[in-house]
């Protein structure tokens, strides 16, 4: 019974930062379950028309991204803290709430901790870490300290399986408060989870990389995650052409 308020009430929270104020009595889920379990790829209903395709539309347009007070991150961290909204928090070891400059231009969004995250409450800071570093120091010839860094989840899921849909649910409404709070020009979406994630598709990420999207009326550029590039390095290269178009965007402001 506890289990099913705590999902309902994560459900609703994330709802809530999306925009939904009221819930419509019409709406009647089969069970509170069900409504838990729903995926993060349902249209968002808070405002506005629901996407025509999976994967042609973003879920959470400019009109429909939430109004909530834009606080300052430390607010957001204050907001979520020794959080244990979502069964992830039974294993960590420690939040990895993300990092970076507060009102970087660019922001990173990856998947979840790893051990190595878990254990420094750092993001990013393993081997597909390293990669990611070289990618902005080497690469875009900015500092790790220049950009912000941070995952769809704050916590690291068990053997760095993938996360599951309601601790996605659980966490994500802290990460839009991250984004309004930072109000980037750019996200960078780092792989499958945070792609399919912030974009409510289903489309892979060997399809989307290298096309702009739009997350909370946000230029928003899908590319590999480091970790797949530490598998496949040929694919760099392609890595490289589209993080090259994240800086062409910066230069043009
Ligand atoms: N992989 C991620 O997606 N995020 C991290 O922070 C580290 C590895």
């Amino acid at each position: 019974m506890l289990e099913i308020v705590t999902q309902v009430r994560t459900h609703l929270e994330y709802q809530k930062a999306l925009g939904v104020t009221v819930v419509e009595s019409r709406v009647v889920p089969a069970s509170a379950a069900a409504v838990a379990a729903q995926p993060v790829i349902e249209p968002i209903k808070a405002a506005g028309p629901a996407p025509v395709e999976p994967g042609e539309k973003e879920a959470v347009t400019e009109a429909q991204s939430p109004r909530l007070p834009s606080g300052t991150l430390s607010m957001v961290r204050e907001e979520l803290g020794e959080c244990t909204r979502c069964k992830l928090s039974k294993g960590r070891n420690t939040i990895v709430f993300g990092e970076g400059d507060p009102s970087a231009a660019i922001v990173f969004i990856g998947e979840g901790p790893g051990q190595e995250e878990d254990q420094q409450g750092r993001p990013f800071v393993g081997a597909a870490g390293q990669l990611l570093t070289d990618i902005i120091v080497k690469g875009m010839k900015l500092r790790r300290e220049d950009v912000y860094i941070c995952n769809i989840v704050k916590c690291r899921p068990p053997e760095n399986r993938n996360p599951e849909a309601d601790e996605i649910a659980a966490c994500e409404p802290f990460l839009i408060k991250q984004v309004q709070a930072i109000k980037p020009k750019i996200i960078v979406a780092l792989g499958n989870v945070a792609v399919k994630t912030l974009l409510r598709t289903k489309e892979g990420i060997t399809s989307l990389r290298g096309k702009w999207k739009t997350y909370q009326g946000i230029p928003l550029m899908p590319t590999f995650h480091p970790a797949y590039l530490l598998r496949t390095p040929g694919d760099k290269k392609l890595v490289w052409a589209d993080i090259q178009q994240v800086m062409e965007k910066m230069e043009k402001g």
